[in-house]
C-alpha cells in the first residue's frame, strides 16, 4: 500500500471510530449497518455531536474542554488550547487549530504566526489586552495537517459556546476554516477577505491567517487594508480599547 493510500484509508478510519464514539455517547448501543453518506452528514452535524455540557463561564468551558475525548485528536494532543487575551475584549480573533508550539505551551497563536499576529496588532495600536484570540480546533491536528470534518463538527459546539460567553462586539476569523465554518459559506478566502458578514448578529470580517502570510508576505498589505476597516469599526462603534 502506498503512502498516500495508507493515509487516506487511515484518515477515514479514524472518522468512522470518531463517528461509532459519538454514537455511543449519543446511547446508541447498535448500529445500522447500511447508512447512506448523506444520512451520515446529517447525523454527524445536527444529531450525534452533542452541545457542550450547559456552562456559565468560560472557566467552565475551558475544563470542559481540557477533558474532552470527543475526536481522535484528544488522543494526540499534549494539551487543549483554549484561548489568550482579554475575555472582556471586543474584539474576538478565531484562527484555525493549534501547532505544535501552541500544543506545547496550550495557548493560541504563540509560534512564528502568533508572533505576526501580535505584531499586527501592534501596529494597530493594540496588545494582547485589546483582544481575544482562540481557535476552532482546540486540540493540535497531528503534523499541523487540515482539520478533518468531523473533527470542525465535534469540536465547533465549544467555539459558539465560547462565543456566546464573550459577546464580542467584532470578530476577526483567521484563514479559510475559520471563516467558512462561521459563516456557513464554501466561498474562498480570498474572496471573503475584507468584507464584513455577521455571525449570530456579531460583525465579522474575514481576513489570511498569519501562517499564509508567512508564506505569502504579499498578501500582507491586504491584511493590513483588513485591520485598518477593523479598527475603524471598533472606534465608530465606541468599543472599549484598554
Ligand atoms: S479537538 Fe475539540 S472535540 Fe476534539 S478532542 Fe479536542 S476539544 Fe474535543
Amino acid at each position: 500500500m502506498n503512502d498516500k493510500l495508507y493515509h487516506e484509508c487511515y484518515r477515514h478510519v479514524c472518522q468512522a471510530r470518531s463517528l461509532l464514539e459519538n454514537l455511543q455517547a449519543w446511547g446508541f448501543d447498535t448500529v445500522t449497518p447500511v447508512l447512506k453518506k448523506s444520512d451520515v452528514g446529517s447525523v454527524v452535524d445536527e444529531k450525534i455531536v452533542p452541545a457542550p455540557d450547559v456552562v456559565k463561564t468560560l472557566d467552565e468551558l475551558k475544563d470542559e474542554v481540557e477533558r474532552c475525548q470527543r475526536c481522535s485528536l484528544a488522543r494526540s494532543r499534549s494539551k487543549t488550547v483554549f484561548a489568550r487575551g482579554n475575555p472582556r475584549a471586543d474584539l474576538v480573533f478565531v484562527g484555525e487549530a493549534p501547532g505544535f508550539e501552541e500544543d506545547r505551551q496550550g495557548l493560541p497563536f504563540v509560534g512564528e504566526a502568533g508572533g505576526l499576529l501580535d505584531r499586527i496588532l501592534f501596529a494597530m495600536g493594540l496588545s494582547e489586552k485589546d483582544v481575544y484570540i482562540c481557535n476552532l480546533i482546540k486540540c493540535r491536528p497531528p503534523a499541523n495537517r487540515n482539520p478533518a470534518a468531523d473533527e470542525l463538527a465535534a469540536c465547533r459546539p465549544y467555539l459558539e459556546c465560547q462565543l456566546s460567553l464573550l459577546e464580542p462586539r467584532v470578530i476577526v476569523t483567521l484563514g479559510r476554516f475559520a471563516a467558512q465554518l462561521l459563516l456557513a459559506v464554501q466561498t474562498p478566502v480570498s474572496h471573503l477577505r475584507g468584507n464584513w458578514y455577521q455571525y449570530q448578529g456579531v460583525a465579522v470580517l474575514p481576513t489570511f491567517h498569519p501562517a499564509f502570510l508567512l508564506r505569502s508576505p504579499a498578501a500582507k498589505k491586504l491584511v493590513w487594508e483588513d485591520m485598518k476597516k477593523v479598527k475603524q469599526r471598533l472606534i465608530s462603534e465606541g468599543c472599549k480599547l484598554n
